[in-house]
C-alpha cells in the first residue's frame, strides 16, 4: 500500500513525516481557573459556569494546581524535561465560544519540554506539553447557533509530537498507546475519544529526499483513532500521487476527513500563521517547579500498577496476563468484579478468558449483576466441563438475555460434562487404540493430538481440550 513507509518513485524515495497535536481533558475535579464543576456531562447548558469561566470583566483566575501537577507527572511518565519555571499566557482570537477574546494557554514557557514516546521500537520524540483552557461549545441548529460554555475554562494539556511519525498506522499505534499512559498509568484523563476528552489534530508533508516537499496538510479535531489512521491514509496517498505538479512554494493546507463518505476535502489553504498576539497573563503568576519534588512525583507514576500486579500474581495469574489486566482499566474493572465470586483457584482461567477475550462483548456498566452466573461458566471451564467455544456462547446469552448459567445451558442443550466423564472418555479411547498408546509409550509422542482428537470426538466436542490433554498426559506417564 502506498501509505505504508516509504513509496518509491522510480529512483526517488518519497518518505511521509507526520506530526501530532493531543488535546487531553484532565479528569479534575473543578475547572482550570476557578471552582465549576469540571463533570458538565448531562448538565443544562450554561449551569456550569462563573464569572470567570464566563470571561466577565474584573473576574480573577485562579490556579488550579492539580491540573499543573497531573501535566508534570503526565511530562515525567513521558520522560520530558521538566523547566524550573513555567507561565501562561494568553493566546488572542475571536470566537462566539471563546468570551474573553482570548484562551489563557502557554507560549514560550510551558511546564513539559521534550520527551519521547517508544512504539514498536520508533521512538517518536514530543516537542512540548501545555496547559491550556477549553473553549465553549457552538450548537447549530433550525439556522441558529447557540453557545453553551458549560465546558468553557475545563484544563487541556496539549501533547505536540516533533514529526517523527513515518506512517498513518503508526500515528494510531502512537494514539493507542498515549491514550493508555494518561488513563491507565498517570491516571489524569478518561481519554475517551467519543467524549471528546481526546482530540487529535494531524499534520502530513511528503519529502522526496532532495530538497523537495508537498504541502503540508493539516487534519483537525478527528474523533476516532480509526478515522485518523484512514483520513491520514487518504492524505498520504493523494499527495504522493501529486508528487509531478508539488508546489515550488509549500503551502499549509488544512484539510476535513467526512468518515461517512470516507474522503477527505480540504477546506481551507493558509497563507500566513495566525497572528495570536500572545502576551503574559498578568493575573497569574510564573510557575516555579522548585517547589515541587519531582523524585516524588515520579515514584507515584503506575506505582499501584506494580502493586496490583504482585497482588495477581500472587494467586498464581502469570504476569503477563496479570500485566495485560492491570494495564487496561477495563479489563481490570471485568476481572475485579468477577474474581470476587469465584475462588482464588479459578482466578487464574478468569484471567486467562479476559486477556484472551473469550467473553466475546464488551461489558457496560451495568453488566455485572450476572456476575455470580458468569463466574459459574469460569469454573465449568476449568473444571473441564464446558469448552471454550461452547462457553463463548453460554455467555453471550447471559449477557444478552441474562440468562441464569443453568437456563444458558438447557437452552443451548449443552451438558457440562465433569472431570469424572472425562476421564471415561479418556480411557475408553486409550482402550480402543491399544497400538496407538504402545506407539506413544515407545516415544512417538505427537500421538497425543490423535487421542485429543478421539476424545473430542466421543465428548462430542463438549470437553476442555486443556483438561484432557491433562488426563491423556497423566494416564500414558
Ligand atoms: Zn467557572
Ligand atoms: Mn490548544
Amino acid at each position: 500500500m502506498a501509505s505504508e513507509l516509504n513509496t518509491k518513485m522510480g529512483s526517488t524515495i518519497l518518505t511521509t513525516k507526520i506530526g501530532l497535536e493531543i488535546h487531553v481533558q484532565l479528569a479534575t475535579k473543578s475547572k482550570m481557573f476557578c471552582r465549576c464543576d469540571n463533570n458538565a456531562e448531562g448538565k443544562a447548558p450554561n449551569t456550569v459556569v462563573c464569572p470567570v469561566c464566563l470571561g466577565l470583566p474584573g473576574a480573577l483566575p485562579v490556579t488550579n494546581k492539580k491540573a499543573v501537577l497531573w501535566t508534570i507527572k503526565t511530562g515525567l511518565a513521558l520522560n520530558c524535561e521538566i523547566p524550573k519555571i513555567a507561565k501562561f499566557d494568553r493566546k488572542h482570537y475571536f470566537y462566539p465560544d471563546l468570551p474573553k477574546g482570548y484562551q489563557i494557554s502557554q507560549y514560550d514557557e510551558p511546564f513539559c519540554v521534550g520527551g519521547y514516546l517508544e512504539t514498536d521500537g520508533a521512538k517518536i520524540r514530543l516537542n512540548r506539553i501545555h496547559l491550556e483552557e477549553d473553549a465553549g461549545k457552538l450548537i447549530h441548529s433550525d439556522g441558529k447557533s447557540l453557545v453553551d460554555l458549560n465546558r468553557a475554562g475545563t484544563p487541556l494539556m496539549e501533547i505536540v509530537t516533533e514529526p517523527d511519525i513515518t506512517s498513518p498506522k503508526q500515528a494510531g499505534d502512537f494514539l493507542r498507546k498515549l491514550q493508555k499512559i494518561v488513563r491507565d498509568v498517570v491516571k489524569v484523563s478518561e481519554a475517551s475519544m467519543e467524549k471528546g476528552h481526546l482530540r487529535c489534530d494531524a499534520n502530513i508533508s511528503v519529502s522526496d529526499g532532495n530538497g523537495k516537499m508537498s504541502s503540508i496538510v493539516e487534519l483537525k479535531n478527528i474523533n476516532s483513532f480509526r478515522f485518523v489512521e484512514k483520513a491520514l491514509t487518504l492524505v498520504d496517498i493523494k499527495l504522493k500521487e501529486e508528487y509531478a505538479e508539488w508546489p515550488e512554494k509549500n503551502t499549509k493546507e488544512t484539510w476535513g476527513y467526512d468518515s461517512k463518505a470516507d474522503k477527505v476535502y480540504l477546506q481551507r489553504r493558509k497563507e500566513e500563521a495566525a497572528d495570536y498576539r500572545y502576551f503574559p497573563e498578568p493575573d497569574l503568576p510564573p510557575f516555579d517547579s522548585n517547589r515541587l519534588d519531582l523524585e516524588v512525583l515520579s515514584s507515584e507514576i503506575g506505582k499501584d500498577e506494580s502493586a496490583k500486579i504482585q497482588e495477581l500474581v500472587s494467586i498464581n495469574i502469570s504476569e503477563a496476563n496479570a500485566r495485560v489486566i492491570v494495564n487496561d482499566s477495563k479489563k481490570y474493572e471485568i476481572f475485579d468484579k468477577l474474581s470476587n465470586c469465584i475462588d482464588d483457584q479459578y482466578s487464574p482461567v478468569l484471567a486467562t478468558a479476559i486477556v484472551n477475550n473469550y467473553f466475546g462483548f464488551d461489558f457496560g456498566k451495568d453488566d455485572f449483576g450476572m456476575s455470580k452466573e458468569y463466574a459459574k461458566a469460569i469454573k465449568a471451564i476449568r473444571d473441564g466441563g464446558l469448552s471454550k467455544p461452547n462457553f463463548s456462547k453460554v455467555v453471550d446469552l447471559i449477557h444478552k438475555q441474562s440468562f441464569t448459567y443453568d437456563k444458558a445451558l438447557e437452552e443451548l442443550n449443552i451438558e457440562e460434562s465433569s472431570e469424572d466423564e472425562l476421564e471415561e472418555i479418556v480411557e475408553k479411547v486409550l482402550a480402543d487404540n491399544q497400538k496407538e498408546v504402545d506407539l506413544y509409550k515407545a516415544g512417538k509422542v505427537q500421538l497425543l493430538g490423535y487421542f485429543m482428537g478421539q476424545a473430542m470426538k466421543y465428548s462430542e466436542g463438549k470437553a476442555n481440550p486443556q483438561v484432557v490433554s491433562d488426563i491423556i498426559r497423566r494416564k500414558l506417564a
